[in-house]
């Protein structure tokens, strides 16, 4: 039988990282099996739907890459849905609903009490074989001992949530349930609602949860918790999936940094880990780091011109060399593109803002000789370029019988306002000598 898996997240206007999580699992498993990944909007809570919250899953699952399979084809072929199929809303699939509750009430499985439809609910303990968790008997709570059967149908018409997602596992054919564990506890119900229509319900894998790193439940303003602040964090796609991968799974021998393609190969649901998993930054961080670094030249310099933009540096004024030039000089330094404007931004604005700890130490009335004979030394130059520069800044060191640093200090925080950044002598070459002599110049005046 063909593997059918979906992810079912409701609208809520937000996108946790653990929903995100039990999508790419449930993705992986779909393409490790060669299977079918469906994407089903629970929205049968009109009160809280909209559009926009809508976008939010679907641009968080686009921007993941987690594509989904099927459903029915979209009026809009233009937008940023082109060629896509679906998502299932089940908003727009009622009557299948309501054909199921009368199934139900005429085999008299359901009754109705108080304007409610109720299910009857069996009264034996239900075992729930879960590929992660294990076997759990679910017996009925003393409360539950009294009145097991539960509403279907409330008295306002809806359909409520155990029965609309059981009827749509049934008629959609999944074959495997995989989500969160805070879902276990409905599983009986689910399953008794399978076998009251006649049919065995699918396989459950229950995921356990995602916590802060220090233990503590997820809430929506942790720090990571809203898939969609990575892409405005200037995080990758493909270090988000692999660090997604790793919260909760792992491959047998332990390695870290995976392609998403190796995953697909390793990925099974037996291996996924029966404890909770610990929200871990600094990891995240590293994997950035790592594929940040081997981004193809022309996806580095997409992705930089937009977090550019986005704080406000726009490049287009600018000859796209130049713009090359300088974002060659922050390869491999920066880890999440959010970082850039900060680290790079001197390279795109006029005004320098000098870092004020950086100017106590750098800016003091002894370097004023010294950063004066390294501009004049610098004016001299014939070609700017980097070893040229690294040259004659070192002669003038040894000329004022001081260390190279005693000079570098402060012409790097002359032209670029920052401690640290980019290779000095070759962001000077990038700049240019012109702009490079007026910045010496303009802290020269500060200098005393
Ligand atoms: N709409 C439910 C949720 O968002 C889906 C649960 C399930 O996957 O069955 O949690």
């Amino acid at each position: 039988m063909k593997t059918r898996v979906r992810f079912a997240p409701s609208p809520t206007g937000f996108l946790h990282i653990g929903g995100a999580r039990t999508a790419l699992f449930n993705w992986l498993y779909a393409r490790h099996t060669g299977g079918t990944f469906i994407l089903r909007i629970e929205d049968t809570d009109a009160a809280r739907n909209s559009q926009e919250a809508v976008d939010v899953i679907l641009n968080g699952l686009r921007w993941l890459g987690l594509h989904w399979d099927e459903g029915p084809l979209t009026s809009d072929a233009t937008g940023p849905s082109k060629g896509e199929r679906g998502p299932y809303f089940q908003s727009q699939r009622r009557e299948n609903y309501q054909r199921r509750v009368e199934a139900l009430l005429s085999h008299g499985l359901a009754y109705e009490h108080e304007g409610a439809i109720k299910f009857k609910m069996q009264r034996e303990p239900i075992l729930i074989p879960d590929l992660v968790v294990g076997d759990v008997l679910r017996k009925l709570t003393d409360r539950e001992e009294a009145d097991p059967d539960f509403v279907i149908v409330r008295s306002d018409g809806q359909p409520v949530f155990h029965f609309v997602n059981v009827v749509d596992d049934l008629e959609m054919g999944i074959t495997h349930v995989i989500r969160g564990e805070d879902h276990l506890s409905n599983t009986a119900k689910h399953i008794a609602l399978f076998r009251a229509f006649g049919v065995e319900p699918p396989k459950y894998a229950h995921i356990p949860l995602i916590l802060n790193a220090d233990g503590s439940k997820m809430s929506k303003r942790d720090r990571g918790a809203s898939l969609t602040t990575y892409g405005d964090d200037g995080f990758l796609p493909e270090a988000v999936n692999n660090y997604l991968c790793l919260l909760g799974w792992s491959p047998k021998d332990n390695v870290e940094k995976l392609a998403l393609a190796d995953v697909i190969e390793r990925f099974d649901l037996p291996q996924i880990l029966r404890h909770n998993a610990r929200f871990d930054f600094e990891k995240l961080l590293w994997l950035q780091g790592e594929y940040c670094r081997e981004l193809a030249p022309d996806r580095f310099y997409e992705l930089s011109v937009h977090a550019l933009a986005k704080a406000g540096l726009d490049t287009n004024a600018l000859p796209v060399a130049y713009v090359k030039a300088a974002l060659d000089t922050c390869r491999g330094k920066i880890k999440t593109f959010a970082e850039l404007p900060a680290y790079a931004g001197f390279y795109f604005r006029d005004e320098i803002t000098y870092d004020p700890e950086a100017a106590k130490k750098s800016f003091v009335p002894e370097n004023k000789p010294r950063v004066e004979k390294l501009r004049e030394a610098f004016g001299k130059l014939a070609t700017f370029d980097a070893a040229s520069l690294e040259a004659a800044l070192k002669a003038v060191a040894a000329e004022l019988g001081v260390k190279a640093g005693v000079l570098v200090h402060p012409v790097r925080l002359a032209c670029t306002g920052n401690p640290s950044g980019p290779s000095l002598y070759h962001l000077l070459e990038v700049i240019g000598k012109e702009k490079v002599l007026a910045r010496i110049e303009q802290a020269i005046q500060q200098l005393g």
